[in-house]
């Protein structure tokens, strides 16, 4: 844990109890805060209660003695609109933070040499994050990885020099981390996600321009038009940025050209590391997350040598892309995490001849910005709320069916994909869409799409599939 000693003897209020809101709960008090807690759900003030938080409802605190107010970033600082917490707080003139900033006043305070890699993007987030924290641990570095990825950054070991933080940010990390100021931050990429909770695309992009805006040396993907303006933008602020590309040759920074990374300097190329043959690197969106990961880790000072060997073998993520299972010439891939259509394009331009699994809640604009991967749908079966718009999308293009229950889908597609004779084929959950119509978060749900797959007749398992991973 890192006891955060920058509040130590002050008032602060908290707000959300879950996994995080708690963890922050403790290292405040860890570090010497007076520490009142509140959460809209009961169970989870008793759960903090009995480990000894103070809890209490937030309407009727001294909001004016708070020196600080740590909100959880599940909940809503701006949109749709600012939860009450934060109309009371703003209203007494106290600031308003997360977890994330908590972690980088402890840094500064000491070890502000300590290298800080934090990474944002609307896409390949956790797969970067994973991927830096794999060749910094390979290399034989100190390595705590944290943040959005799942492990709260104040359950890490404290900061100290030579100890490496790869900490992963969502937006509404970002915008509770006013002074977020990482030895390297990345920028991935930017297309419209979570507008729900940004209210416009502007708005976004203002939020995770500020992570690498703050950063000492800044690596952003250029292959999209409101990140490309965010690079120029804060190189002429003086922020020493490198860009990364995935689609075009760059006479500075990192391109991908084809499985291949080049790394430019002053119009010289170099190629630095051939992907080819990496399982877990597939695909151009994945070239993008390496060349990120190559950009960052040689920012903060690890040999070429190191991060071609890293990233060799790096081992994937759960729930990305991961084949799963096989029958005959069919493969079972696990790619419940394509929460968008965005995301599950690259996994639907990875095979030829797709049984497809898609549905759930939807995301605004649908799947029509797949519409070019149709032709390789051999046909869908359409789940959850969802189901519906995208049969209209679907429209001629491809053969599909209402299947309703993920369980049916996957017992369907199964059956159909069998019976095809003409090659290969893949029985892809890839849903475009987010999951809590059905399920409580997206690893639920590739974990469900495992058990029906293990439970068919036949079936090869590729993964162990009591727990859906390696
Ligand atoms: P995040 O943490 O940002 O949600 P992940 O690394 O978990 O991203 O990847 C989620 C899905 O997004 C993957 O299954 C893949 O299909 C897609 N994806 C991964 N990296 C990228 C990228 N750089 N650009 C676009 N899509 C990507």
């Amino acid at each position: 844990m890192i006891p955060v000693t920058t509040l130590a003897g002050k008032k602060v209020a908290l707000f959300g109890l879950g996994g995080s809101g708690l963890a922050t709960a403790k290292a405040l008090v860890a570090g010497g805060a007076d520490v009142t807690a509140w959460d809209d759900n009961p169970d989870s003030v008793a759960k903090a209660a009995a480990e000894g938080i103070t809890s209490a409802d937030l309407h009727t605190i001294d909001w004016s003695a708070q020196a600080l107010f740590v909100l959880s970033p599940g909940v809503p600082l701006t949109h749709p609109k600012p939860h009450w917490t934060v109309d009371l707080a703003r209203a007494a003139g106290v600031d308003i933070v997360g977890d994330v900033e908590l972690f980088v006043r402890e840094r500064r305070a000491h070890a502000p040499d300590c290298p800080f890699i934090a990474i944002t993007g609307t896409n390949g987030k956790s797969t970067t994050t994973a991927l830096i924290a794999h060749i910094l641990k390979s290399s034989g570095r100190d390595t705590q990885l944290g943040g959005n990825i799942g492990t709260a950054v104040l359950t890490l070991d404290p900061p100290k020099s030579e100890r490496y933080f790869v900490v992963e940010c969502s937006s509404y990390q970002i915008d509770l981390s006013p002074t977020l100021n990482p030895s390297a931050g990345i920028l991935l990429n930017l297309t419209p996600d979570h507008l729900d909770r940004h209210g416009t695309m502007q708005h976004y992009a203002d939020v995770k321009e500020r992570l690498v805006a703050g950063s000492d040396v800044a690596v952003v993907g250029v292959d999209d038009s409101h990140s490309a303006l965010i690079a120029d933008r804060i190189e002429r602020a003086g922020v020493r940025v490198i860009r990364i590309s995935r689609r075009n040759v760059l006479a500075d920074g990192i391109y991908a050209e084809g499985t291949k990374l080049i790394q430019a300097a002053s119009g010289a190329m170099l190629p630095f590391v051939d992907l080819d043959g990496i399982q877990t690197l597939r695909g151009s969106h994945n070239a993008q997350n390496a060349a990120a990961a190559v950009a960052a880790c040689l920012a903060v000072g690890i040999s070429a040598e190191d991060i071609r060997a890293g990233l060799a073998s790096f081992p994937g993520l759960k729930h990305r892309m991961q084949p799963v299972g096989r029958r005959g010439n069919v493969v079972f891939v696990n790619d419940s995490k394509a929460t968008n259509a965005d995301a599950a394009a690259p996994a639907l331009s990875s095979y030829n001849r797709i049984y497809w699994i898609a549905g759930g809640l939807p995301k605004a604009g649908g799947i029509t910005t797949l519409a070019p991967y149709f032709p390789r749908i051999a046909k869908a079966y359409l789940i959850g709320e969802a189901a519906a718009e995208f049969a209209a999308t679907l429209g001629e293009a491809a053969p599909y069916e209402i299947s309703g229950t993920l369980e049916r889908a996957v017992a369907h597609a199964a059956a159909d994909a069998e019976k095809d004779e003409t090659g290969p084929a893949a029985v892809m959950l890839s849903p475009a869409c987010a999951s809590f119509d059905q399920y409580k978060n997206f690893e639920v749900r590739g974990d469900a799409f495992v058990g029906h797959v293990a439970a068919l007749d036949g079936v090869t398992m590729l993964i162990n599939s009591a727990t859906g991973g390696k």
